[in-house]
């Protein structure tokens, strides 16, 4: 049983902007997946396509809702906000149905997600991630203990847990996924790199994720959770106070263990084409780094994690 429906958003000229849902399944429990929130961020599309041929044939007891693309008008212009009205789709809390065209995006999504069992929303970080599930460690929510174990459930490599004393992350609070949390809806976010960087090994574990999370739920029978131990991590963001062309060291990788001083990378400025030797300001795990890029006065280079 499968099924395609639409939330009505509107359009502009002749171009429709219709956000299309792919169901498969019918009654029972109810787990959405969104991907493309951010309409540049298109790995959660491949992810999903593994987890569906994993699925394929098997029973289902209950429904999955797949929404390709959350954001359709940034989608078809490859980039992370759509040009109509230049609004985060993901920092709108649950958006305004009379508002612009992100704020009814949001509020169409929000209507949509609040009458669903479990919502998980796929992003694509900037700098090179492990697939990381977001978990905000705030005392007041409720589902706290539902969201954690829905988390180590999925078993992503690391949980990135939020942390609200760091400016940095504190914008993490009109998120789409804090606005379910909010309204007492079980879900979470997980980031991955982006769809060029991504490893074939990292959109496997994340589609086992995915189908992890359907067996929790009950949508199939019979089925073996391959669960792994959970690793909790807080980071330290490093930016750069110089601009130029980033090129992270050759034999750099993701979760390496980083004393404060190591070489992390090298920033060439312009336009004299002189090159810097970045340190890292402190020790830990390497938790997320960017991959070569020309990079502005106060970009993010690279993270340091620490194991909580
Ligand atoms: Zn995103």
């Amino acid at each position: 049983m499968e099924n395609i429906s639409y939330l009505k958003i509107g359009q502009k000229g002749v171009i429709n902007f219709d956000i299309p849902i792919y169901t498969i399944g019918q009654g029972g429990v109810s787990f959405a997946i969104t991907c493309s929130v951010h309409g540049d961020e298109t790995a959660g599309l491949f992810i999903v396509n593994d987890f569906l041929k994993r699925i394929k044939g098997k029973k289902l007891n209950g429904m999955i809702h797949i929404i390709p693309s959350a954001n359709p008008i940034a989608q078809l212009t490859n980039s992370r906000v759509a040009f109509i009205d230049h609004k985060d789709l993901n920092r709108l809390n649950k958006g305004r149905i009379d508002g612009s065209y992100t704020e009814r995006v949001v509020a169409n999504l929000f209507d949509f997600l609040i009458k669903c069992n479990m919502v998980i929303n796929i992003h694509e970080f900037e700098m090179k991630t492990p697939v990381a599930c977001i978990f905000d460690n705030m005392d007041n929510i409720s589902q706290k203990e539902q969201i954690l174990s829905m988390i180590k459930v999925f078993s992503p490599q690391i949980v990135w847990q939020l942390n609200y004393d760091k400016q940095v992350e504190a914008q993490y609070q009109t998120t789409l996924d804090m606005a379910l949390t909010n309204a007492k809806i079980i879900n979470f976010a997980f980031e991955t790199s982006q769809l060029s960087l991504i490893t074939d090994e990292e959109i496997k574990i994340a589609s086992q994720g995915l189908l992890n999370v359907a067996i929790k739920l009950g949508i199939f029978d019979d089925e073996n959770l391959q669960q792994k131990e959970t690793i909790f991590m807080t980071r330290n963001e490093v930016t750069n106070d110089i601009s130029g062309l980033w090129e992270a060291k050759q034999d750099l990788s993701l979760m390496q263990n980083i004393k404060k001083g190591d070489l992390i990378g090298t920033i060439t400025t312009l336009p004299d084409f002189k090159k810097s030797e970045i340190y890292s300001p402190f020790s830990g795990i390497l938790m997320q780094y960017r991959h070569r890029q020309m990079i502005s006065t106060g970009t993010s280079i690279f993270s340091i994690g620490y194991q909580q």
